[in-house]
């Protein structure tokens, strides 16, 4: 049976890696790898250090596309390679439009789709943000939901998504971590990273951000944030790798360039990344798939956003504290002058499963269509 398996982004593609693997592994399933590109550069950094080679390379990253225009592109270049391929299922992960279209492409040629990381919900389905609706609408498309956590099955039964199309898999984020680090406590590293392990001498924060819903005035508080806690803790590094939105790019240059503490550097590739994951204190910021792996490493995260659609995370280690720059700070510092709660926030059990979960839904996937077939 031929699987295909499409993303577009830096965290679909680590998330999928492992997915990849497990088919490659199966003896009766075969992967076609089909990337958009929706974005190019933080993709291939991924595809590299997971020895991926997509069969089908769409390459549709534009600089300053918009939605409408993106949308349309993947659903109208996907659409021949499905009926080219006629894959026995498709495979989608997370909340992208690459995610969303990918699955309405395959709907509108009736080939069955397999969602990965299915029932996530902050609940505020709000435009401009796409993610909710993306993660809404796959699941309406979507055959088999492969759902991390109970509470994501949950929100799938409360949408009336019959019980018997739901698996409750873990994340295949913990599967990506856990080989990472597998490979980096071995030694096996770059150079890369091997360099920037060695200029951090001293303890430092982590720090990434990048999400539409922070464009403007959230991020001009974010920064402001930082460079507090920067200036009133001169014995700390902060360590930011800088995503490359222009949104992001300039207030983070504007308000954060030139200060002696703060390390402005790029984007990483995800092993120098989870290398400074490892030996960070704690780590800021509004990524999701961050909030999933720093509790595995006994990283304390806060997570600059309102909302979260990772709720089980906030048991672990993970606590919300908005864009606001005051309540940043004050959050910050508890974590840097209050050892209990700093234990308490570092000692949390990771929600997100035990590193089997692609294993798991290869599986499933299998016995669900060789048993149809049968
Ligand atoms: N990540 C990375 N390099 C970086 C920042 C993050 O490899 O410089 C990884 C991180 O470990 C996580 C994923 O990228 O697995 C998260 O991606 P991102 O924050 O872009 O997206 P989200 O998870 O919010 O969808």
């Amino acid at each position: 049976k031929n699987i295909l398996v499409a993303f577009g982004t830096r965290p679909e593609a680590i998330k999928m890696a492992p997915v990849i693997q497990a088919l490659k592994d199966h003896p009766n399933l075969h992967p076609i790898v089909c990337v958009t590109a929706q974005h190019r550069e933080m993709l291939d950094q991924t595809l590299e250090l997971f020895e991926i080679t997509p069969d089908i390379d769409l390459n549709l990253m534009r600089p300053n596309q918009g939605l409408a225009t993106l949308s349309a592109r993947i659903l109208e270049n996907i659409t021949p390679v499905l009926v080219e391929h006629q894959p026995d299922a498709v495979l989608v992960q997370g909340d992208t439009t690459t995610t969303f279209m990918t699955a309405l492409a395959s709907f509108y040629q009736q080939i069955p789709i397999g969602h990965i990381e299915a029932g996530l919900r902050t609940g505020d389905l709000r435009a401009p943000f796409p993610e909710e609706a993306n993660r809404v609408l796959t699941s309406h498309l979507a055959q088999w939901h492969f759902a991390p956590t109970e509470n994501n099955k949950a929100a799938l039964l409360a949408e009336n998504i019959p019980p018997e199309q739901i698996f409750i898999t873990g994340n295949t984020v913990i599967d990506a971590l856990l080989w990472i680090q597998a490979r980096i406590n071995r030694g096996i590293y770059s150079e890369q990273t091997k360099a920037l392990l060695a200029r951090r001498q001293r303890p430092f924060i982590l720090v990434t951000g990048h999400r539409r819903e922070s464009f403007g005035q959230g991020f001009e508080e974010i920064c402001q944030a930082i460079k507090l806690i920067a200036a009133s803790h001169p014995e700390l590094d902060i360590v930011y790798p800088v995503h490359l939105n222009p949104n992001v790019q300039e207030p983070v240059e504007r308000i954060l360039g030139n200060l002696p503490n703060i390390h402005l550097i790029e984007p990483l590739g995800y092993e120098p990344f989870a290398a400074l994951m490892g030996q960070c204190l704690f780590v800021l910021t509004d990524s999701g798939g961050v909030q999933e792996e720093a509790p595995s490493l006994g990283k304390p995260v806060l997570v600059m956003r309102t909302k979260t659609e990772r709720t089980e995370a906030l048991k672990a280690g993970v606590r919300l504290v908005g864009t606001d720059s005051e309540t940043i700070v004050k959050a910050a510092y508890q974590l840097l002058n209050d050892a209990t709660h700093f234990r308490q926030m570092s000692t949390a059990v990771n929600p997100y499963g035990d590193g089997t979960a692609a294993i798991q839904i290869v599986s499933i996937l299998a016995k669900q269509l060789l048993d149809t077939q049968a």
